[in-house]
């Protein structure tokens, strides 16, 4: 899992710190020492971890922490927000032209990620910002490049504008940009060539293909995995071309996130987005807090919500919560849940996205017994409609019929009826903070 290493080290930091009621200079020394070795250990630029390890202990000296009740707390909010600040801050939101059609520039070294990313990207902003997309495949020195983009549009059932690796890319992108305009596509994106290594050749086509027409953005694809390499690549392509944000790949493999820490205050670019995993629907949208919150290990409930709302309909979730919030939550309600928390995708990836979750050991490597679901549904099969909606009449007798009709025994019964309960509870709780808006922030 991304940032394992730093994770463990700064939360074992932050427990020592955040119950203290009184904290002396000492502490935050000492403290920081800590922070400093587990950005290093992290391969964070060393520039960067010198501003950031300045910044905390300056904030943190302060009498507002140092006489506050709570000072360890404080202590532990400004690293938060100073890591968030790291990463950039605010999210970062994405470019659309007022003049149809948007153009994306897509760039990067070869084997970063950028063909992919290119589809993934497609995907998410016609899934996201109800764009049509229109793929332009422009890398013409690697032939399997525009038959790969060609796959990925198929995939994903979207356009895509190819001419072979006779023409110029320039022309290519040229003519895209005229095709998008007559079929009415609003955004055209450019999968640009890569190349092993930066030369003068690329940069120079590059610019020729940004002088079409000025892109709205040209995020540069790189690969989280090569660490300080990644964040010298961002480096080169921005003073040459001018980028307009950074797309992480590969933060699903165990990168110890050096890249993801450095690259904003290097190039003073933003992340915007992250990609986790080779299918064409892992990039998510770059949430600076999130991904702090993560690394500290206080979750990303957020990210988690938000992955249920895409897949929830929106009647279906207002009646949802009113059940919850009149505790008229019935069995039948918790299969139709189980259907939708399929489709979120494999729990395992959910499940780490939890408060407290990279705490639990082993859970990097685990794999959710999905089979267990299907044990749950069953019982709940087994039940009678009034036992579905009171499940309170369940007594001993019903259990035992139920355990039999499901082929469980009683004990699976029994657990399922209190995992019910607490649910039913937990949601009831949860759903008086999302009327609020769900404007809530997590409080630490
Ligand atoms: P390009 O040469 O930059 O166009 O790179 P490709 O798009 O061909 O990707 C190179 C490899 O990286 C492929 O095997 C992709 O499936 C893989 N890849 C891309 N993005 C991700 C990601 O976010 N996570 C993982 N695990 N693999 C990725």
């Amino acid at each position: 899992m991304a940032f394992e290493g730093l994770s463990e080290r700064l939360q074992g930091t932050m427990t020592k710190i955040k119950g203290k009621g009184k904290v002396s200079e000492a502490d935050v020394k000492d403290m920081m020492r800590e922070v400093r070795f587990a950005l290093i250990e992290a391969d964070v630029n060393l520039k960067v971890v010198k501003e950031f390890v300045k910044k905390v202990s300056e904030r943190a000296a302060g009498s507002d922490v140092m006489d506050s009740l709570t000072p360890g707390q404080q202590v532990v909010k400004i690293v938060k927000d100073e890591l968030t600040e790291l990463m950039g801050g605010e999210q970062s939101k994405i470019e659309f032209s007022t003049k149809q059609p948007t153009v994306i520039m897509m760039v990067g070294l070869q084997g970063a990620g950028k063909t992919t990313t290119t589809g993934k990207l497609a995907g998410l902003l016609r899934k996201k910002h109800n764009r049509k997309p229109l793929l332009v495949a422009a890398d013409v020195y690697r032939p399997a490049a525009v038959q790969q983009l060609e796959t990925v549009g198929k995939q994903l059932t979207i356009p895509v504008f190819s001419k072979g690796t006779d023409i110029s890319p320039v022309e290519i992108a040229r003519q895209a940009i005229e095709h998008a305009k007559a079929e009415h596509l609003d955004t055209v994106i450019i999968d640009t060539a890569g190349r092993l290594h930066i030369d003068d050749t690329l940069m120079q086509e590059l610019k020729d293909i940004r002088a079409l027409k000025e892109p709205d953005e040209i995020f540069l694809v790189v690969d989280a995995m090569t660490g300080q390499d990644a964040v010298n690549v961002a480096q080169s392509f921005d003073e040459a071309i001018g980028i307009t944000g950074v797309v992480l790949t590969k933060l699903d493999g165990d990168t110890r996130g050096g890249a993801a820490l450095s690259i904003r205050t290097v190039t003073q670019k933003p992340i915007k987005f992250i990609g986790m995993g080779e299918k064409l629907d892992a990039l998510d949208v770059f949430h600076p807090e999130r991904m702090a919150s993560r690394i500290l290990g206080m979750g990303d409930m957020l990210s988690l919500i938000e992955k249920a709302q895409t897949n929830v309909d929106e009647e279906k979730a207002k009646q949802l919560e009113e059940k919850f919030r009149t505790s008229s939550f019935t069995f039948d309600d918790f299969l139709e849940q189980l259907a939708q928390v399929k489709q979120m995708g494999p729990l395992d990836e959910i499940l780490k996205m939890l408060p407290g979750a990279n705490k639990i050991k082993g859970l990097e490597n685990a794999k959710v017994d999905e089979s267990q679901m299907g044990r749950v549904e069953a019982i709940i099969y087994s039940m009678t409609k009034q036992e579905k909606t009171t499940p309170e009449i369940i007594n001993a007798n019903r259990k035992k019929r139920i355990a039999r009709g499901s082929g469980t025994s009683i004990q699976d019964v029994n657990r399922l009826l209190k995992q019910f309960e607490d649910m039913k509870k937990m949601m009831k709780q949860m759903s008086g903070m999302s009327s609020k808006k769900g404007k809530k922030k997590m409080s630490m």
